[in-house]
């Protein structure tokens, strides 16, 4: 199956207690193999057969709870959200199978509006074989967060977790076993990125979540192999505190999207700018709330903040900071990468930063909040614009009018307005990704599943056919251009 394994570090001792085997190009091409013997049996099956199938799975994974909790947990040092990831993906799944039966029995057919002689249907066609590369940040949900909606859709998967954290693919392996009609439709291959571009080769479309320099070699490597890929990549978000906003309420939410799993999220606010005239009150009431937060260390069940969970992020959030420091920026709290076994940082609050600075432009993945003033809404929506990044952000305001009329101005898929990240909250709103954070249709809402199904559409010819009559140069002569042109 494999030639070697990979070491995996647990993020809270800092030592590798766990090895996972790597896929080698063979071995994927099997997988690849399997699926495609199967996966008709599966569209077979019809929406509401893949839909009763994913309730099997839900409640096997439910069965396997306490497993998948403690290969999350050591893999990410997080105990609750542990928790969190493997009941999301029972609510997704829940959801998929209520939704899927009713969109797919949406009525696709019709008369064209061009010729209407001619009858359409649709038939939507599945993609046999889905290959899935998912992150170490959020593990299992960010693993099956596009495989759900194509299993609905009667795709075969092929998933490949990230080598950082793989340790939930032998608990979720395990789960599917105990579902019969998914014998030979979910197939896991672990490994680093051989596996993943083995896993391309092998793909009729991929889905891919990571960074943007990643996501570029995907995208180069799934267009040489013609398949399409879904991008959904690294973010930079920008959240806007405008005079009238309710600031307990923007503190508030500002904190918990910017140190919640100790910023490692693709929508954690990173860049924060606040009108001058409230900034005083603003920093004070950030900076107190920050102090309040704990690391989960030594005791994991309390605090607020886990360790990093891939070892060399320590190195990189330490060094943003000291760029920034040096460059002139004032640290208010927080500041220093702790070590304890693994690697941790408490909120940090800097002010003094520019647009020139990494902390500003690059996507840090800490609980790291730079502050800067601006004095007029153009000014700030200029600055939350200034990023090679497009993923979401947020505007607080006094009124959802005032919000609503700064947001739509703001670069990005998904502005909040009032609160923070809603889009880990609101899967069901389509969205789209801008700029280097992504490319192609939307994960969210219903498009999270149709993008996986082409259209075929078959024509009925009502009438009587066109004779090659129509192609008659003799019909140039006639009144003016397009009178009588033929079809194209
Ligand atoms: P990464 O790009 O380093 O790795 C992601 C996956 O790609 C891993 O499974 C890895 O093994 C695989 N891979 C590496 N090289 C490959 C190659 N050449 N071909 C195919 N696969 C390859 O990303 P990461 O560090 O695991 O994740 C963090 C990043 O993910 C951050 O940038 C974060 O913003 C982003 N992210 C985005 C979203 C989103 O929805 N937009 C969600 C979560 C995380």
């Amino acid at each position: 199956m494999s030639n070697t394994d990979i070491p995996v570090t647990n993020p809270r001792t800092g030592e590798v207690d766990y090895h996972v085997p790597a896929f080698d190009a063979g071995a994927v091409a099997a997988a690849a193999a399997r699926l495609r013997t199967h996966q008709p049996a599966w569209e077979a099956l019809r929406p509401s057969g893949r839909a009763q199938a994913l309730m099997a799975l839900s409640d096997a994974i439910g069965r396997h709870g306490d497993a998948i909790f403690t290969a999350l947990s050591e893999d990410t040092g997080r105990r609750l959200m542990a928790r969190v990831e493997t009941s999301a993906v029972r609510d997704w799944m829940g959801y998929w199978a209520q939704r899927a039966p009713r969109l797919l029995s949406e009525d696709s057919a019709g008369t064209s509006r061009m010729a209407p002689s001619v009858r359409w249907s649709h038939r939507l066609i599945p993609y046999s074989v889905v290959g899935i590369i998912s992150p170490w940040n959020v593990p299992l949900l960010l693993g099956l967060i596009d495989a759900v909606p194509a299993l609905a859709a009667g795709c075969g998967i092929l998933l490949k977790p990230s080598e950082v954290t793989p340790r939930f693919a032998e608990p979720l392996s395990q789960a599917i076993a105990e579902v019969p009609e998914l014998a030979g439709v979910v197939e896991i291959v672990t490994g680093g990125p051989e596996t993943g571009q083995a896993l391309i080769e092998n793909a009729d479309a991929v889905c891919f979540t990571g960074s943007v320099p990643t996501g570029r070699k995907v995208a180069v490597q799934a267009a040489s192999h013609f398949v399409p890929a879904f991008l959904e990549l690294g973010g930079k978000d920008p959240a806007i505190v405008l005079p009238s906003a309710d600031l307990d309420q923007a503190t508030d939410a500002i904190l918990r999207s910017a140190v919640g799993m100790t910023g490692q999220a693709c929508q954690s606010l990173e860049r924060i700018y606040v009108h001058e005239s409230v900034m005083e009150r603003f920093l004070e009431r950030l900076v107190e709330k920050a102090r309040a937060v704990e690391l989960n260390w030594p005791d994991p069940e309390r605090g607020q903040i886990g360790p990093f969970i891939f070892p060399p992020q320590g190195a990189k959030v330490q060094a943003h900071i000291d760029q920034a420091v040096k460059a002139g920026a004032q640290i208010l709290c927080g500041g220093q990468v702790e070590e304890h076994g693994g690697s941790w940082c408490r909120p940090t609050v800097l002010t003094g930063v520019t647009h020139e600075m990494a902390i500003m432009r690059e996507e840090t993945f800490g609980p790291i909040m730079p502050v800067m003033p601006f004095s007029t809404t153009e000014e700030a929506i200029a600055l939350a614009n200034d990023s090679d990044f497009g993923l979401s952000g947020a505007v607080f305001a006094g009124t959802r009018e005032e919000g609503e009329a700064v947001a739509e101005q703001v670069t990005g898929g998904a502005i909040s307005v009032n609160d923070a990240s809603l889009t880990s909250q609101v899967h069901d709103v389509a969205k789209n990704s801008f700029c280097l954070s992504g490319m192609g249709g939307s994960r969210m809402g219903d498009d999270g599943l149709m993008r996986f199904l082409r259209k075929r559409a078959i024509l009925y010819q009502s009438g009587t056919p066109s004779s090659l009559a129509i192609m008659d140069e003799s019909l140039s002569r006639g009144s003016g251009p397009g009178d009588d042109a033929p079809d194209h």
